[in-house]
């Protein structure tokens, strides 16, 4: 029963290391988020040690009566908070819960439509030599090279033309909404099913601020982990009319024992998903990407050869376009990174440079939202960012720049009850 510091002080140093990092540098990685005390001490819990293998009420392993409450908790809660009719807390990540949903509906072999990785897509979506690119027929959509936007025509041009059997909406980096209803419509018309994939802004249609798949879609996927701020995990929504098809292709389909620790986590973040104080925290979430656009577009960002995919944003983040800086992406993480902000290069669609160098740069602002950044807050990031991406920053201007990050920091301290 010794502490983690007594049994494995290596470890302990590296995750003590790892909470200094998240305490004392801004974190604007669009896919991450801070889970809070309740779901990390839910996560860290007894219930590890638990097979349970099957659905509540229906386990292969005695002495499944404690986390029979917890996973009914977890899915009635997700399924009250999104207006789903089925869901399945199973799923270990967001690339497990897409894996488990197509392996459900489609055959090997059959047509899958998704937005291309280069333009925003994610792996899972149809990426060449993720299991999704191996084991379906993908047709990939694009977005507008004017607009930077999902071109609705094309979509439906490429679904009458392909007649796939799954069209898959949903984005790792996209700063606009999506068109469900028309999405939809098109389904409909070419006989397919629609996969939603909300995983990045799910927090945000939690919180009313983003419109609802869930009326329009066959199944509805996301994880826990990004603006919904729980811990790392997946989700399956769906339609009754495709629950049972879903649950046997999670278990046995595809997993063994479900994460039960990690499904109290989750019941705990779908809990405080549905409160007032979520809601507030996604408005400033929404609102400080909002004032991210608007500074990265003024004159003097313009100057230095920045601006903003689509112009802007309506979600949690901001695509940063590169193409006309003296700075690639790779050099532009390297400089935030430098100053303590913490955020990932990104491919701009029909990216000049190399996939590791790329022209971009992906911003999010779900995690400072959780630690309590305001408006004011995210201008002052907002500033720092326009001023580190200007060319030909020295070392004095470098350092006054990580100072006012420390000061961000400072004011609004991160786990201040956990300590290294
Ligand atoms: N779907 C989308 C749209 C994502 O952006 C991501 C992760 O970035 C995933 C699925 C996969 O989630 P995970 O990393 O938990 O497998």
């Amino acid at each position: 029963n010794s502490s983690l510091h007594e049994v494995d002080p290596d470890v302990a140093a590296a995750v003590d290391a790892e909470l200094h990092r998240q305490q004392s540098t801004l974190e604007m990685i669009a896919s991450e988020n801070f889970a809070p005390v309740a779901a990390l001490e839910a996560q860290g819990s007894v219930l590890t040690n638990k097979y349970a293998e099957g659905y509540p009420g229906r386990r292969y392993y005695g002495g499944c009566e404690h986390v029979d409450v917890v996973e009914r908790l977890a899915r009635d809660r997700v399924k009250e908070l999104f207006g789903a009719e089925a869901a399945n807390v199973q799923p270990h990540s967001g690339a497990s819960a897409n894996a488990a949903a197509m392996f459900a509906l489609l055959k090997p072999g059959d047509t899958i439509m998704g937005l291309d990785l280069a333009h925003g897509g994610h792996l899972t979506h149809g990426m060449k030599i993720n299991f999704s690119g191996k084991l379906y027929n993908v047709v990939a959509y694009r977005v507008d090279e004017q607009s930077s936007l999902v071109d609705m025509d094309e979509v439906e041009k490429l679904a009458k033309e392909h007649r796939p059997q799954m069209i898959i909406a949903g984005w790792s980096a996209y700063p606009r909404q999506l068109d469900f209803a028309a999405f939809r419509r098109i389904a409909d018309e070419v006989g397919a099913l629609l996969l939603v994939d909300m995983a990045h802004f799910a927090g945000l249609v939690a919180a009313g601020l983003h419109p609802s798949p869930v009326p329009y879609a066959d199944v509805v996927t996301t994880t826990t982990h990004k603006t919904l701020g729980g811990p790392r995990g997946g989700v399956i929504l769906s339609t009754k009319e495709h629950a049972k098809k879903i649950n046997s292709a999670v278990f046995p389909g595809q997993q063994g024992g479900p994460l039960e620790h990690v499904i109290a986590a989750k019941a705990v973040s779908f809990k405080i998903a549905a409160s007032d104080e979520f809601k507030e925290r996604q408005q400033r979430t929404l609102e400080g990407a909002r004032i991210l656009a608007e500074r990265l577009t003024r004159q003097d960002a313009v100057d230095a050869g920045v601006s903003v995919l689509s112009g802007g944003t309506d979600v949690h983040l901001v695509l940063v376009d590169l193409r006309h800086s003296e700075l690639d992406g790779q050099q532009a993480e390297d400089r935030l990174h430098e100053i303590g902000i913490t955020v990932n290069r990104n491919a701009v669609p029909n990216d000049p440079r190399p996939p590791m160098v790329t022209s971009g740069l992906r911003v999010g602002t779900p995690a400072l939202a959780t630690r309590g950044f305001q408006a004011e807050d995210f201008t002052e990031v907002a500033d720092i960012i326009a001023e580190a991406l200007k060319p030909g920053t020295d070392e004095a201007a470098t350092k006054a720049l990580a100072d006012r990050v420390t000061a961000l920091a400072a004011k609004h301290p991160l786990y201040p009850g956990l300590n290294a």
